[in-house]
């Protein structure tokens, strides 16, 4: 479990921005892994709770050698495109007289607010002044825009791994090896992770007890 690489330019730039509930998506067929929370923006990807629990789920499934993989991106995890069009319709009655992205940047860090703009091709129209169409594009970017993962790594920077040793080849009880008698088990070296917010130090500091005091008799 580790940042997500993500090849567009435009988050890189980005580098130290956070945002506290955003949603990152990957689907494709009946494979569909959504998470929410706290998104951090790196010199070379996504970091934070929410892109390292998708590296995670990602890494699950065949997908991590696959090279490319598309992801939807929406900074607010609670507003779909249309809750932006009504966000935007009022922000339009409201503060008609004021640029657009002046009004974005009072929800989004400024650089933020100027990528949204950008990709959106807008952003120094008054507000009264936006046509429809503009609008919708907006909404559109803020509901979910594209990114692409080329993986996640590195390795200095995981928070969490899955070890070698097989769960089945684990007694539960004691956490016992089930091929070599008096060899017992703990934490990361297991093949199990759990998602951000201290399941995996929870893990270890249980499973190191429960080894500990097994192998002690
Ligand atoms: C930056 C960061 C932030 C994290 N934040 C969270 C969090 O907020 N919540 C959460 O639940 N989890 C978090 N984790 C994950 C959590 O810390 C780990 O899952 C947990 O510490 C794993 O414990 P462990 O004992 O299995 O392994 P480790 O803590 O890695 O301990 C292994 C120990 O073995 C030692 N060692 C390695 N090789 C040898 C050797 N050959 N001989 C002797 N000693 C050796 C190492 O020096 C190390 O001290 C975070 C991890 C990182 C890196």
């Amino acid at each position: 479990m580790a940042p997500l690489l993500i090849r567009e330019r435009w988050v890189r730039e980005l580098t130290g921005i956070s945002l506290s509930d955003s949603e990152l998506t990957f689907s494709r067929g009946r494979l569909r892994f959504r998470n929410r929370g706290e998104l951090l923006f790196t010199h070379d990807g996504l970091s934070g709770p929410c892109a390292i629990d998708l590296a995670g789920d990602l890494a699950e499934t065949c997908v991590r050698n696959e090279g490319e993989t598309e992801l939807i991106f929406r900074p607010d995890a609670a507003k779909d495109a249309s809750a932006w069009r009504s966000v935007i319709d009022g922000w339009r009655v409201k503060e008609g007289r004021r640029q657009l992205r002046t009004v974005l940047g009072w929800t989004f860090p400024r650089a933020l607010a100027d990528a949204f703009c950008l990709l959106a091709d807008c952003g120094d129209e008054k507000l009264c002044e936006l046509p429809s169409a503009v609008r919708d594009r907006l909404a559109s970017v803020l509901g979910g825009v594209s990114l692409t993962a080329y993986g996640s790594g590195p390795i200095e920077r995981a928070m969490a791994m899955k070890g070698g040793i097989r769960l089945k080849e684990i007694d539960p009880a004691t956490l016992e090896s089930r091929l070599v008698h008096g060899l017992y088990f703990a934490g990361e070296i297991m093949d199990l992770t759990g998602p951000c917010g201290g399941y995996n130090i929870q893990w270890a500091l249980s499973s190191g007890r429960l080894a500990g005091s097994s192998a002690a008799g």
